[in-house]
């Protein structure tokens, strides 16, 4: 977790590798279903243009299915879910049907400042269209009023890892498989 820009989609993807488990981004999952124009990326993209989450009960039917796939089977990383309560709450749901548990959630702290200039950079290096001055605000915004409260809950858990996400990509890597306290395979 941590607000957009905080490094989550590069970091995922380093993990997920070396802990062989597939990351599972929501974010990328609809950016790939816009691309293909499907159905499903029609509807998210109204949402994702704004920097509004897409429904919950669009977002959960997506994840529910991507983790019953078999290279799920033995783990997997989400990256940028969950994102709300009631999404905490179908996850919850959806791996006790799986038998699988939440290890660990790791939030990813960084300055406002540094934010800003990522996501900017972001914008001109991979065009998203939602990495646009106001779009970005909306999405901090939302970020902090429905995403950041879920780091007490999962806190209350005891599963919450928080790493320092400034810095280099690899610095920040070592440090999160530091906190998590388990061997990187490669
Ligand atoms: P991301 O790449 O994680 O920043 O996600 C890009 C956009 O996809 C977000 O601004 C939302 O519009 C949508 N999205 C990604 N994950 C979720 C989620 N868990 N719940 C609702 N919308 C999401």
């Amino acid at each position: 977790m941590g607000p957009p820009g905080a490094g989550k989609g590069t970091q995922a993807k380093v993990i997920a590798e070396r802990l062989s488990i597939p990351a599972v981004s929501t974010g990328d999952i609809f950016r790939a279903n816009v691309s293909a124009e499907t159905e499903l990326g029609l509807e998210a993209k109204r949402y994702m243009d704004a920097g509004d989450y897409v429904p919950d009960e669009v977002t959960n039917a997506m994840v529910r299915d991507r983790i019953a796939e078999d290279d799920a089977a033995q783990g997997f990383l989400l990256d940028g879910y969950p994102r709300t309560l009631a999404q905490v709450e179908e996850l919850d749901g959806m791996i006790k049907f799986t038998g699988h548990r939440l290890d660990a959630v790791v939030c990813l702290t960084v300055d406002q400042d540094e934010i800003v200039s990522r996501l900017l950079q972001r914008a001109q290096v991979e065009g998203r269209a939602d990495d646009t001055e106001d779009v970005i605000r909306r999405r901090q915004e939302l970020y902090v009023e429905q995403t950041e409260p879920l780091i007490e809950v999962y806190q209350q858990r005891g599963i919450v890892v928080e790493v320092d996400g400034m810095g280099e990509v690899t610095e920040v890597t070592n440090r999160i498989f530091e906190a998590l306290d388990v061997l990187p395979e490669s």
